[in-house]
């Protein structure tokens, strides 16, 4: 079959024309292994993950009003999560793919300093709306300490304003991190008390991980009230 006969067959076909022979797709492997995959298009192309997001920000805002009501001003705080929380690193998984590579220390590592990642549907809103409410906010984040500086000027570039930067020293674990902010160790604000956390991982709230998936559902109790948690599907402790 000729390439203008195929051509001709495919364009009827889209057009809604009969079309008795109408040619069935293939797929060359090299193709395949360009072409993200179903959670990546999701994130990508879904109005779902968008509503998703907003969703979770806005319940969040919700609750943050009830709990900033009768606390003073600069007393208290949110912890926010940076990666798929705060910021969107969304071009570094498609890129990955075009490349035909996977997640590696050396591809996020010129990621990161590009300083291109973009803001989180939502995210903004509510990170101004913390701060309109009197509270602090602290990014605690595992993006390294190398990486901070750059980190902080990406979140800078696209319009988060925040309080607090925390990078991973040695230690993912964000626990002792957390406790800086609430004792007031190395931040410049003085002890605050964590109203909420916000994240993408198990890992970004107190005392969770991924064996509460079997466990009962008292466990996930603050979630949707203090803790909020928002959609990835792209990678995560839960691998
Ligand atoms: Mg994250």
């Amino acid at each position: 079959m000729t390439n203008f006969r195929v051509l001709l067959l495919i364009t009827s076909t889209l057009l809604g024309c009969s079309a008795q022979t109408a040619p069935v797709a293939t797929t060359s492997p090299v193709a395949a292994k360009l072409e993200p995959g179903k959670e990546m298009r999701w994130v990508r192309d879904s109005a779902e993950y968008f509503a998703a997001v907003i969703q979770a920000y806005r319940l969040a805002e919700e609750q943050l009003e009830k709990r900033a009501h009768g606390r003073e001003a600069g007393s208290w705080a949110v912890v926010m999560d940076a990666d798929e929380t705060v910021i969107s690193n969304l071009g570094y998984s498609l890129g990955r793919v075009e490349e035909g590579g996977d997640w590696s220390e050396e591809s996020w590592k010129v990621w990161v300093q590009s300083e291109r990642a973009t803001a989180m549907p939502g995210a903004i809103v509510f990170i101004d709306r913390v701060r309109e409410l009197g509270g602090r906010v602290a990014i605690v984040t595992n993006r390294r300490q190398a990486d901070c500086e750059a980190t902080r000027r990406n979140l800078v570039a696209v319009g988060v304003i925040f309080d607090h930067l925390r990078c991973k020293d040695a230690e993912s674990d964000k626990s002792g991190r957390w406790e800086e902010v609430r004792a007031g160790v190395g931040t410049g604000m003085g002890p605050l008390e964590i109203v909420m956390w916000v994240g993408d991982n198990i890992h970004d709230f107190p005392g969770m991980d991924q064996s509460m998936r079997t466990a009962e559902l008292e466990v996930f109790e603050d979630f949707g009230r203090r803790f909020f948690l928002l959609p990835n599907p792209l990678y995560g402790s839960w691998e």
